[in-house]
């Protein structure tokens, strides 16, 4: 059972977000939870990163296509909702890869607890030079899950993953 679980995260290690093709749900840490029947049934249990994202439908459908493709015909994918999705469960790794991307990661929502005393929108650290001193050109970027901000430094624009 444990070796079935192995192998299927390593499938879902191969679905990809479609917005950002360089993250993986793994990164993304939407998968919950998997169920494996004893009638060889598998339960994919995942959590929207936002509630009405239509990347949620694609992420679905390419689970699906991905598990066929690798023998598994009989799959259900349920979607919780509670507790909701935090940019918080995207993994370190997930993060980096973000910033490769030339997207801001989102600042973990713990570490915000100091907002109050800074401005967050200045202090989002630009993903091509490393400078803190960016700004908000727009709070909606490419996607509304996106701000728009711009290097100081650099001057290039530049993507924001924002945390909620
Ligand atoms: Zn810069």
């Amino acid at each position: 059972m444990n070796n079935t679980k192995e192998h299927i995260y390593s499938i879902l290690a191969e679905v990809t977000d479609p917005e950002i093709p360089v993250l993986t749900i793994l990164d993304l840490g939407i998968v919950r939870d998997l169920i494996c029947t004893q009638d060889n049934e598998i339960e994919i249990i995942i959590t929207p990163t936002y509630s009405g994202c239509p990347a949620m439908d694609a992420i679905a459908f390419d689970i699906k296509l991905k598990m066929i493709e690798a023998g598994f015909t009989k799959v259900k994918i349920t979607y919780t909702l509670s507790p909701a999705w935090t940019t918080d469960w995207m993994t370190a790794s997930g993060k980096q890869k973000l910033n490769e991307y030339g997207i801001a990661p989102p600042i973990n929502v713990s570490s915000r607890m100091n907002k109050l005393l800074f401005d967050e929108d200045e202090n989002i650290p630009c993903p091509h030079c490393g400078s803190t001193h960016t700004k908000l050109l727009s709070e909606f970027g490419s996607t509304a899950c996106k701000a728009l901000h711009q290097c100081m430094d650099c001057k290039e624009p530049f993507d924001y993953f924002k945390c909620h």
